[in-house]
């Protein structure tokens, strides 16, 4: 069995620690993607939210160099804050305290190998408070500038202007993006369509998955409402079943 991470040159996952040591003192920031692993419906896989995160840093860092900036990514951290989601198997959470301690302890290290700037790209809502105290104490503490970005905050109106009011959590939206990078993984009766234990790593990615590079410029194209059947809409009001799905046009 082989394990193969997808990193480019401008990843830090590809550098030894001299280069490393050389792209963190030289770039004008580190740029660290942040996602979560919990219930997106009955749809869609628990990795909606790191994936996102991690295929819009990818399209960050490339686009730097046409505004002359140079910009580190650093290995998606794939856990957040995800309480409120642990009715849901599957789901992992940190503890609000723990995460934000990963975070300080993250950027402090990049601090500490001479990063002036470090740019948190978030596609996780519950993300966010936690998030916020670490960039605090991280620029008192370590004179690291950090730039916590969620990512509504720069594409809400375009997100109303092509999904409508269904483009939240586990939505229209999150739905094309996994039909986009992952066609496979994407529908309830995957399961019947799918054995559970591919017999050999390659015959799972052999041939449906969409390759990293392609992924990455099919990106570039609009997102089109999805044809993905999703599941039905449940209210996260607690008085349903307790397996129900969240799904929910506001989330985030
Ligand atoms: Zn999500």
């Amino acid at each position: 069995m082989t394990v193969s991470l997808d990193y480019d040159e401008y990843d830090l996952g590809s550098m030894t620690w001299e280069d490393a040591g050389e792209a963190l003192e030289t770039a004008d920031m580190v740029v660290l993607p942040t996602g979560s692993i919990e219930q997106h419906s009955k749809h869609l896989p628990v990795t909606v939210d790191t994936l996102r995160a991690e295929n819009l840093t990818r399209e960050l860092v490339e686009a730097a160099p046409e505004r002359g900036l140079s910009m580190v990514r650093l290995p998606t951290l794939p856990y957040g804050y995800s309480e409120h989601h642990m009715t849901y198997p599957g789901t992992i959470t940190l503890g609000a305290d723990t995460y934000q301690s990963v975070l300080e302890e993250i950027g402090a290290s990049m601090a500490e190998h001479g990063a002036d700037r470090l740019a948190i790209v978030n596609c996780h809502g519950g993300n966010r408070s936690p998030m916020k105290l670490a960039a605090d104490r991280l620029q008192r503490d370590h004179g690291i500038e950090v730039y916590p970005i969620h990512w509504t905050e720069y594409g809400r109106e375009q997100l109303v202007e092509e999904f409508g009011e269904g483009w939240g959590h586990a939505g229209d939206h999150e739905t094309s993006v996994i039909e986009l990078f992952h066609p496979d993984w994407c529908g309830k009766t995957k399961r019947s369509r799918r054995p559970r234990r591919p017999t050999t790593r390659s015959n799972s990615t052999s041939t449906s998955r969409t390759s990293p590079n392609r992924a990455v410029s099919a990106t570039r194209r609009t997102p089109t409402p999805s044809s993905c059947e999703k599941s039905s809409p449940t209210p996260h009001n607690g008085s349903s079943t307790r397996l129900s799905p969240i799904w929910s046009s506001n989330a985030e």
